[in-house]
Formats: C-alpha cells, structure tokens, sequence
C-alpha cells in the first residue's frame, strides 16, 4: 500500500517536544548524564490525597461507563467554587466543560468556529497547538509576535486591519509558556475591547494560572475583566498545578455558546474524562491548597538557584513572575539552535530552542525548572565551565 499522509498532516511542523525528546534519548544511550531542562513535564508527584481519592473512585462500577457530555455536575460545581474562591468569578454549570487535559480543548475549539480561509490569531514564541489546531480547520495563522520591549504581550494596534476582519479567533496565554510574563489588568481590558469591536472570539489560555511566586500579585484570570465572558473563554488544567500531567484532565469556562460550541465538537469526537478522574480532580480543587503552596515554594528555590546563578555567570535572564519556565538570552554570538546544541554537546544539558516555538523567539532559550534542586545546581556549575 502506498500510504500517504494528508495535506493537512504534511503541513504540521514536526512537533517540538517530541523531537527534544528523541535527541535527549539518543544523548542517554551514547551514556550522557542529561540534566533535562526540555520538556515542561513537572517532575513531582501528584498529591496522595489525591490518587487516594482516584483509588476509591476507580472501585465504582457507576464510573466504569462512558462519562460522556459536559462532566459530572459535581466536577463542574467544585470548578465553580474554585474559581469563586481563586478569582471572584462566578460560573454557572453550563459555562463549564470538561476537558481531557486542555490541551484537547484548545486543539479543537478551533473546529467549532473556524471556517476555511478565517484568520486565527496566535501569539508566538507560543504553545504549537494553538497552530495545530488551525491548521486541522483549515484556518490561516496570523502570528502575534511576543518582544521583550512590550512586556511579551502582543500589540493588538499593529495587527492589520484586514486581517482583524477575518479574525475569528484569538488565543492568548498568561502566565506564559516560554517567556514566563503574566498580563496585566490593563492589557485584559483592551482585549476585551478589541474583541467585542471586532467580533473575536477570545480563548485564554491559564495553564499557569495557580505556578506564581509573589502572592501579593496573583495572575489574573481573564474572566475577571467586566465583559469578558461576553466574548470568550478560559483553558485551566490540572496538569500543572497539581502535577498531573497523565491524568488528562483540565476545562474550559466562559461564554456559554462558545462552551457549547466545544462541547458539540467533543460530543462527537469523544466521550468525555473518565469519571474516577473527575471525582480526583473534584477532590484536588476543594481540598486544602496546600500542596499547591508547596509546590510554588519548591519551584521558587529552583528559580532563585538558575537564574541568580546564571546571571552571576554572565547570561540574561529574566527573573520569572509565574510559570515554571525561564527564558533566556543566547550568550552574544549565538542563534537559539547554536546554544541548545552546545549545551547539549558539552554539559549534557537538554533545554528548548526558543525559535522552535515562533521566530520572535530567535535567540532565546527556554529552560524548564523540573528537575531537583541539586540537579539544578549541577546544570548551572556545568553551564559556567562552558568556553564561548
Ligand atoms: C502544559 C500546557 C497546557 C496544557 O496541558 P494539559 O496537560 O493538556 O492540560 C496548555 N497550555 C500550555 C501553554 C501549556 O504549557
């Protein structure tokens, strides 16, 4: 058989991730001791009272069927709660839809309201599903580029106006992944404003939302700006908060027809989170937070020992506000491949080419702080005997 793949296939550019993967693992079996900077994968356990709740619920033969639909009632009131207490929003059940990790979510809310040739608006260096998931509708990308000199938010003016007209869709994500910034209340305002003017459905991406480090300055949620749950929608996980990335579980909250919208293609696509998942996830978000205090403070020490110990060194770095990440400058003389390359090559350093996530990321590198305090202290002693 001479099988050939889809137009649509052959245009996804190779997934990142998975190739920093198999260039780590051809570094392990030549016998390289890898300090995996790479994938954003937290390296800590989920919380026991936590697989304890899913090791009741598993024994539940009413949770053995499809789950189907938008979640369990309960799932969606305890996200209500969560996000009453978190955010002061207030959610009603049909504003909530379950997701299998929200990166299923934001794969395909693309197919509820992205007609071919419509323009989806994308932020870049930036998160590949948001283009993976135009791409499978047939959408044109429109890249926003995130530069240093404007905070690493997007310059909703300099879009073009005709692309503005085809707009139907436009993601954003704060706390971001790779360059760690987090929105200001100001830019959620003109946000909300942009796209009520021009009829775009927002979809707000807060993977990072609860990985903070001051707590007097919490990200915000996007939902909290006065109309925004007019025009869009939020992405939460439980992935990273509560270092669940396997588990598969996350949703969407907001504007009811776009809920819907996603709920209609989910409808017909899957069946839904697993319910023993659902009663998990209920039991993390209503549970003392704890563990989730614990886990900022534990990232809080990783941050402070790489970026105090590569500025030392001479690198810039910028401090992060949120999110696991650290984005940094390529020492001067060195495109984002050229450095990845050498800190793989001579410190058995594995780490994310910034330009792999958009061309404004061009001389940047992406760190991510999964690994212990010790390995942390290894990479950056590794990073300093490096000759440049
Ligand atoms: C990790 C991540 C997600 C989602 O992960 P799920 O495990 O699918 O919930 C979403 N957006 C960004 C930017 C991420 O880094």
């Amino acid at each position: 058989m001479n099988v050939d793949y889809s137009g649509k296939l052959k245009k996804l550019p190779p997934y990142l991730f998975i190739e920093i993967d198999r260039k780590k693992k051809e570094a392990i079996s030549r016998g390289a001791d890898i300090i995996s900077l790479g994938v954003g994968d937290p390296d800590l356990p989920t919380p026991n009272h936590i697989i304890e709740s899913l090791q009741k619920s598993v024994l539940k033969s009413a949770n053995h069927q499809y789950p189907f639909g938008a979640g369990l009632a309960s799932y969606r009131n305890a996200i209500a709660t969560w996000y009453k207490k978190r955010f002061n929003v207030d959610l009603l059940p049909d504003e909530i839809c379950a997701l299998i990790g929200s990166k299923e979510g934001i794969g395909h809310i693309h197919l509820a309201f992205v007609n071919p040739g419509d323009v989806v608006l994308i932020p870049e260096p930036g998160y590949p599903v948001y283009n993976t998931g135009t791409i499978f509708a047939d959408g044109v990308p429109y890249f926003m580029p995130l530069v240093e000199e404007n905070d690493y938010l997007p310059d909703l003016n300099a879009i073009p106006q005709d692309i503005v007209k085809k707009a139907k869709l436009i993601f954003v994500n704060y706390p971001n992944n790779p360059t760690s910034s987090v929105a200001t209340k100001i830019f959620y305002v003109k946000l909300v404003d942009f796209a009520k003017k021009n009829n775009i459905i927002v979809a707000a991406d807060a993977a990072y939302s609860e990985i903070y480090y001051d707590e007097n300055n919490k990200p915000l949620s996007f939902l909290e700006i006065p109309g925004a749950k007019e025009v869009g929608v939020e992405f939460h996980s439980l992935s990273k908060t509560y270092n669940m990335t396997g588990w598969r579980i996350g949703w969407v909250c907001g504007n009811k027809e776009v809920v819907a919208g996603i709920l209609k293609v989910k409808d017909n696509y899957d069946s839904g989170v697993f319910q023993a998942i659902q009663e998990a996830a209920i039991t993390a978000l209503l549970s003392s937070q704890e563990c989730v205090q614990n886990n900022r403070i534990i990232y809080k020490e990783r941050r402070d020992a790489f970026v105090l110990g590569l500025q030392k060194i001479g690198w810039y770095v910028n401090i992060p506000q949120a999110s696991f990440y650290v984005w940094a400058k390529a020492p001067k003389g060195y495109t984002s491949t050229q450095i990845v390359s050498k800190l793989l090559d001579e410190a058995s350093i594995v780490c994310t080419p910034g330009n792999g996530m958009g061309i404004s990321g061009e001389g940047y590198i992406r760190f991510a702080l999964t690994v212990d305090i010790k390995r942390i202290n290894e990479a950056v002693e590794r990073i300093a005997r490096i000759k440049y």
